[in-house]
C-alpha cells in the first residue's frame, strides 16, 4: 500500500524536461548508453498523443544530432494509461525491440510513464486543457473513464485492452479503498498505485527479457504530468524508478 501523498508535493518533486534529460545523459554515461550507436528506446506510454512528452522531448533533442544518415530508433510499445497490465501484458511483445538494438551495442532503454493531467488554475486532477481546447478533458481518459464505470457499477468495456485494465484498476479501487477527494487526488491515488503495481510486473517482465536476449536494459519509470497547453510547454516528470538489469544477472536500483 502506497501512503497517500499531497498533490502539491507532487508537483514540487517532479522534474522538468530539461531536469529529466539532465538525469538521462547522467545515466547514458554511467553506463556506456549512446543512443543511435549501441541502444534502442522502449516507450511504454499512453496512446494519448498529447501525454507523451517524455518521448517527444527525448526525440526532438537527439533525433539526427550527430548522423543524418541514422534512424532514431524507438519500438513504441503503446498500452492505455501507459500501464502494462500485470498478468496480461508481458515481455515477448518486447522482443522485437531487443532485436533492433544495431549490432555493436546491447541495450534498450526502457521509459515507462503512465499519465495524468493537472489543471493549474483549480489544482485539480485528471484533467488539462489540450491544444486548441478551451477546457479540460480527461487524462488519461483511459483511467478516469474506468474509475467512473467502476465506481457506478457499470459494465465493464468490451475492447480487451481496456477490459483487462479496468479489472486491473477495479481491483486497486478495493484494495486500496479509493474513494472521491478534494481536487480529484483520489484520481492521482489511483494512477501512482497502477503505476507501482504495473512497474514491479514489468520489471519482473524486463529481467526475463534481458536474460533470453542477452541484453542490458535501463529501466526509468514514473508518471509524467500534463500541465495546461494554453501557455509554453511545461509538462512534468515524476520519476519513481530507475533500475539497470545487467545481461539477465545483476540488478542495480538506483532509485
Ligand atoms: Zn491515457
Amino acid at each position: 500500500m502506497l501512503t497517500l501523498v499531497k498533490g502539491e508535493e507532487v508537483i514540487k518533486e517532479s522534474k522538468s524536461l530539461e531536469e529529466f534529460e539532465g538525469l538521462l545523459n547522467e545515466l547514458f554515461n554511467k553506463y556506456s548508453i549512446k543512443p543511435e550507436e549501441n541502444a534502442v528506446f522502449v516507450s511504454i506510454t499512453c496512446p494519448d498523443d498529447q501525454s507523451s512528452s517524455v518521448l517527444s522531448y527525448i526525440i526532438t533533442k537527439n533525433k539526427y544530432e550527430k548522423d543524418r544518415s541514422k534512424h532514431f530508433l524507438v519500438y513504441n510499445r503503446s498500452v492505455f494509461g501507459g500501464v502494462f497490465v500485470p498478468g496480461y501484458k508481458t515481455f515477448e511483445s518486447l522482443i522485437p525491440a531487443a532485436h533492433h538494438i544495431p549490432k555493436s551495442g546491447k541495450n534498450l532503454v526502457v521509459l515507462n510513464f503512465t499519465h495524468i493531467g493537472y489543471e493549474e488554475e483549480t489544482g485539480e486532477w485528471g484533467k488539462f486543457i489540450r491544444y486548441g481546447h478551451d477546457h479540460a478533458s480527461p487524462s488519461c481518459g483511459a483511467i478516469v473513464t474506468l474509475y467512473s464505470l467502476i465506481k457506478e457499477g457499470k459494465e465493464m468495456v468490451n475492447d480487451e485492452d481496456l477490459r483487462e485494465l479496468g479489472i486491473f484498476l477495479r481491483n486497486i479501487i478495493m484494495e486500496e479503498n479509493i474513494k472521491e477527494m478534494p481536487r480529484n487526488e483520489h484520481v492521482l491515488h489511483l494512477t501512482l498505485n497502477a503505476f507501482e503495481r504495473q512497474s514491479s510486473w514489468l520489471l519482473e517482465q524486463l529481467q526475463h527479457l534481458s536474460k533470453k536476449e542477452k541484453i542490458n536494459i535501463l529501466y526509468i519509470g514514473g508518471v509524467e504530468i500534463d500541465m495546461d497547453k494554453k501557455k509554453e510547454f511545461n509538462d512534468k516528470i515524476l520519476v519513481k524508478n530507475i533500475t539497470y538489469i545487467e545481461a539477465g544477472k545483476k540488478i542495480e536500483k538506483i532509485l
